[in-house]
C-alpha cells in the first residue's frame, strides 16, 4: 500500500489550509460535511492522525473514530428526522477510495428516498452551512 500522502484534501482541511462545514471536533477525530452529500447531511468523520484507511489507521485512534461516528450518526438521525442511517467507508481505489485519509461516511436516510450518485453536484455553501449548524445543535444537545 502506499504512504500517507500529508497534502491530500482532507489532510489539508485538518490542518486549515482548505475550508469546510466543521460538525464536530476533539483531539483526536475530526467531522465536517461531505461537499457532494448523497442525501442532506452526509457527514464525514476522520482520525487526525495521518491514517490513508482502514488498514494502517492504528487500533486505538479507529475506536475513537468509531465513537464519533455513533455520535454524529445519532445526531443525524435526529437534527435531520431521518429513518434510517447509512455508513460506508472505502479503502483504497479498488475499493472505491477517492480521497486517502480515513473516513467514515454518514449519511442521514428517509424511508423510500434513493442516495444521490456519489460525487454528482456540490452543495451550495449557504445549504451547508445551515445543516452544519444543525447537527453542531443536535451534537450539543447530546
Ligand atoms: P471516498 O474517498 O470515500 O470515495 O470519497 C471522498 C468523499 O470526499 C466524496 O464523498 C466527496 O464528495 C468528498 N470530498 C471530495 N473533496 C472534498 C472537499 O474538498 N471537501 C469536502 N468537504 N468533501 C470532499
Amino acid at each position: 500500500m502506499p504512504a500517507y500522502d500529508p497534502n491530500n484534501i482532507f489532510a489539508k482541511i485538518l490542518r486549515g489550509e482548505l475550508p469546510c462545514h466543521k460538525v464536530y471536533e476533539d483531539d483526536r477525530a475530526f467531522a465536517f460535511l461531505d461537499i457532494m452529500p448523497r442525501a442532506p447531511g452526509h457527514t464525514l468523520v476522520i482520525p487526525k492522525s495521518p491514517a490513508r484507511n482502514l488498514l494502517d489507521v492504528a487500533a486505538d485512534d479507529l475506536a475513537h473514530v468509531a465513537m464519533i461516528v455513533q455520535k454524529v450518526a445519532r445526531a443525524a438521525h435526529t437534527a435531520f428526522e431521518a429513518d434510517g442511517v447509512t455508513l460506508q467507508q472505502f479503502n483504497e481505489s479498488a475499493g472505491g477510495q477517492v480521497v486517502f485519509h480515513l473516513h467514515f461516511h454518514i449519511i442521514p436516510r428517509k424511508e423510500g428516498v434513493a442516495m444521490k450518485p456519489p460525487a454528482s453536484e456540490k452543495e451550495k455553501p449557504e445549504v451547508l452551512a445551515e445543516h452544519a449548524r444543525k447537527l453542531a445543535a443536535a451534537l450539543a444537545a447530546g
